[in-house]
């Protein structure tokens, strides 16, 4: 069944101190702190990996001595020749003992939202603030979309708390699919989120915030998902005096337009200069 070991590299080895034929043909969860619930962690985190592809999280972890480590494991799904089949999962782990204690770590804790890893509301505006700053001349323009989760109250009510947190989890990894590693993107608040493009047009972010709602829509239809839209207001940088707060609050009102247009739309705000 899933989670049963079959191969067992050299990295492995070295990290969790077990030679290969201890560990074959075993569950995995011995290399985790044990927990007393009836499903295993491990068995949800593949189903979790199932649904969604992938799965990547951090925790203890034990070595052969027992003693903990700080870990980061990814997991990934094997397929069948036919892409489709799952046959199996890869179970990839990396030792952050030492990034763990880091002060960098530490600082990015501070930064980021503890359930989805996005930029904290604080974070968001301190950064947005630097990249108004950029704005130099009179071409220079950047984009600020907010987006708020459909109905969400809903997919707590009908699918519980846990399902409305994997919700919040996805989509912000649809919103990562499609943005650039130098964009912001911040939780806002419960089921708000906020994302700046830099050195960007109304029209280039309306196109960024359309791909997103699409991806969103459609990853809820996939199997293990709650569906769940989102509505997405968008505004670009107008005059040189607006300030990163002017261009969110304008963001805030198309929003507002698009819920009150019915949902799961996007709308621009007017009154920009692209
Ligand atoms: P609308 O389309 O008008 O935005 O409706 P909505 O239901 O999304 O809006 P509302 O503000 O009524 O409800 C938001 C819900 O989000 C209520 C709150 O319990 C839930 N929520 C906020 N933060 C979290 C969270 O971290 N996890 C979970 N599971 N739910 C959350
Ligand atoms: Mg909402
Ligand atoms: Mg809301």
């Amino acid at each position: 069944g899933a989670g049963t070991i079959t191969s067992w590299n050299c990295a492995a080895e070295r990290l969790d101190d077990y030679r290969s034929d201890e560990t074959m043909g075993r569950h995995i969860d011995f290399l985790f702190p044990s927990i007393a619930t009836g499903k295993s962690a491990m068995t949800r985190r593949f189903e979790h990996a199932l649904r969604d592809g992938s799965q990547d999280f951090e925790g203890w972890r034990i070595r052969k001595d027992g003693k903990r480590y700080w870990g980061n494991t990814a997991i990934g799904v094997l397929y069948a020749k036919d892409g489709q089949t799952p046959i199996g999962f890869s179970v990839i782990t990396r030792d952050l003992t030492e990034q763990r204690r880091s002060e960098d770590r530490l600082r990015l804790l501070a930064m980021t939202d503890p359930l989805t890893g996005a930029l904290n509301r604080r974070s968001f505006f301190e950064n947005a603030k630097r990249e108004r700053g950029r704005l130099t001349t009179a071409k220079d323009s950047l984009c600020v979309l907010l987006l708020d989760a459909d109905f969400f109250k809903a997919v707590n009510d009908l699918h519980g708390h846990d399902a409305g947190d994997a919700t919040l989890q996805r989509i912000v990894n649809e919103c990562r699919a499609e943005i650039r590693s130098s964009d912001l993107l911040g939780r806002f608040g419960g089921e708000e989120f906020a994302i700046l493009l830099p050195a960007s047009t109304l029209e280039n972010g309306r196109v960024i915030a359309e791909r997103i709602r699409e991806r969103i829509l459609d990853s809820g239809q996939q199997p293990g998902a709650f569906p769940c839209t989102v509505s997405i207001g968008v505004a670009a940088s107008a005059s040189h005096d607006e300030t990163i707060e002017e261009i969110i609050n304008r963001a805030d009102e198309a929003l507002y337009e698009a819920k009150a247009a019915g949902r799961n739309c996007v709308i621009a705000a007017r009154g920009d200069n692209s």
